[in-house]
């Protein structure tokens, strides 16, 4: 059998951790739930919507994937360990509400 992965939203009905910032998805929130099989894995995740829009922002372009393997640009944005500064300015701008729930409490 091959790989599948599927995306839905759903409305949070109870806590969840997000799977990219590793923060609290409230309950009532929308959030992006991801299922499926690849390479041998089951894979199923749950995230803010904006952490997943980031996420895609930072490791997708219209063609694919930026980095080759799909595999390495599936790693959540908390465990990607190349951020510089500029990334970082550049999440700011994009995506503030993210760059507030990876770095605010650590900087
Ligand atoms: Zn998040």
């Amino acid at each position: 059998m091959g790989d599948f992965i599927s995306s839905s939203t759903h409305k949070s009905r109870k806590i969840h951790k997000c799977n990219h910032c590793g923060q609290v998805i409230e309950i009532g929130s929308i959030y992006e739930k991801t299922a499926g099989v690849f390479q041998g894995d089951f894979i199923a995740a749950k995230s803010h919507l904006e952490c997943e829009k980031a996420w895609y922002f930072f490791n997708w372009d219209k063609d694919g994937p930026k980095w080759g393997d799909p595999y390495d640009g599936a790693l959540p944005l908390s465990d990607m360990d190349w951020w510089e500064d500029v990334d970082k300015e550049l999440m700011l701008e994009k995506f503030p509400i993210v760059h507030e729930r990876m770095w605010a409490s650590n900087d």
